[in-house]
């Protein structure tokens, strides 16, 4: 099959984030399997969605992983021209539809090369890691990566995550953390503003102490110019709380994250924040004694990733993308998780984040092409003696 028409195939699965992802996974499944590639598969607890991993190539040391999710943002609310789900040829260069560049562009460019790959000589083995729930935190690449640690008796070195970076390699991205606040205060009428705790009142002076604390992490000059902006930034989304103008509000939350550039540490940024909140708790419930202040993970932390411009996959992915530059990102990514686990990793993959989660997604011809190219040097780079 050509690139366009598995890209096609797959962008005609509109499982979401959170969704269960049977059907697309094994569609993937039996398309990889149909060249003699063994799959394995790393389920969630309920049984209704897995990720995938398989080797192709020798059971020996040094290999590369290549990483995708295979699960697309919502398109509701979303003015499309084209149906989100039919990958759709316009005629001018670009193929339109959800997930197109983030990122089952890179996981067709895989699936494309696949046969190749199974052809070749391969010195070092080529792994694929497709995951789930990819969209609502990165949820399941901790497990995958752990796994394809465990499971293979060889150590795979390098891990290229296909996001879409216009196939320039991405060696920085901050660590991201989403969090929910929740106040209880007391309600009553408005004149007795002194007499109750507003949950409103409280939930802005937090909101402040948050945005001090960003702006006291930059004025310390905690920078790393690696990223823009080159410092750790903490953004409240979303506000709600109250009923009325003269109804002292009982309930207020928001929403708010946190991405933090390496040197700074979210546990500690998050540590400093609940010490304050029960700060305010023990002061404000000589005035309402069930006044409490919750803090909610909305995901795990998804961690940063620190690759060094002089690292061995920084020079692999600048070969065989032919891009000779380097770029940090602030938008989570299975990157880090990799890392973690102690594989080189670096984002590379085409079409371009600026037209990821929005309406008309697309992915340029020219950008899928150069995946598969990328690729195909990946596969003659793999295939020589020298490789390390
Ligand atoms: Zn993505």
């Amino acid at each position: 099959m050509k690139v366009e028409e598995i890209l096609a195939k797959l962008v005609s699965f509109p499982i979401l984030g959170g969704q269960s992802n049977v059907s697309i996974l094994n569609w993937i499944k039996e398309y990889i399997e149909s060249f003699g590639i063994q799959v394995h598969l790393v389920p969630n607890k309920e049984k209704n969605k897995a990720s995938l991993h398989c080797r192709i190539g020798p059971a020996v040391d040094g290999g590369v992983i290549l990483s995708g999710h295979m699960d697309v943002v919502p398109v509701e609310g979303q003015k499309w021209t084209t149906d989100p789900f039919i990958l759709t040829d316009l005629g001018d260069g670009k193929l339109y539809g959800r997930g197109s560049s983030d990122m089952k562009g890179f996981l067709a460019c895989c699936l494309t090369a696949l046969p190749e790959m199974v052809k070749a000589t391969l010195k070092k083995p080529i792994y694929f890691a497709f995951t789930y729930d990819e969209e609502i935190g990165c949820l399941a690449a901790p497990e995958l990566a752990n796994t394809i640690r465990n499971h293979y008796d060889e150590t795979p070195k390098y891990a290229i995550i296909g996001e879409p970076s216009m196939m320039e390699p991405i060696i920085g991205q901050k660590a991201i953390y989403i969090m929910e606040t929740y106040v209880n205060g007391s309600a009553g009428h408005s004149s007795r503003i002194k007499q109750e705790v507003s949950a409103i009142h409280e939930a802005m002076r937090l909101i402040l102490w948050l945005e001090k604390k960003m702006d006291t992490l930059i004025e310390e000059g905690r920078r790393d110019d690696r990223f823009h902006p080159p410092h750790s930034t903490i953004h409240i989304g979303q506000v709600q709380g109250g009923i009325a103008p003269n109804v002292i509000a009982d309930k207020a939350h928001f929403f708010w994250d946190l991405r933090t550039i390496p040197m700074d540490s979210i546990s500690l940024i998050l540590s400093e924040f609940e010490a304050y909140c029960r700060k305010r708790e023990s002061e404000l419930q000589n005035i309402y004694p069930d006044f409490k202040i919750e803090n909610i993970e909305n995901h795990p932390p998804v961690p940063h990733l620190d690759t060094k411009a002089n690292d061995d996959i920084v020079d692999l992915i600048k070969k065989i993308s032919g891009n000779s530059n380097w770029d940090t990102v602030s938008y989570a990514s299975e990157a880090g998780q990799y890392a973690n686990e102690g594989f080189q990793s670096a984002i590379c993959g085409p079409g371009n984040i600026a037209q990821a989660h929005r309406a008309d997604e697309f992915i340029a011809k020219e950008q899928l092409h150069k995946g598969v190219i990328m690729l195909h040097k990946l596969v003659e780079e793999l295939s020589n003696e020298q490789f390390s």
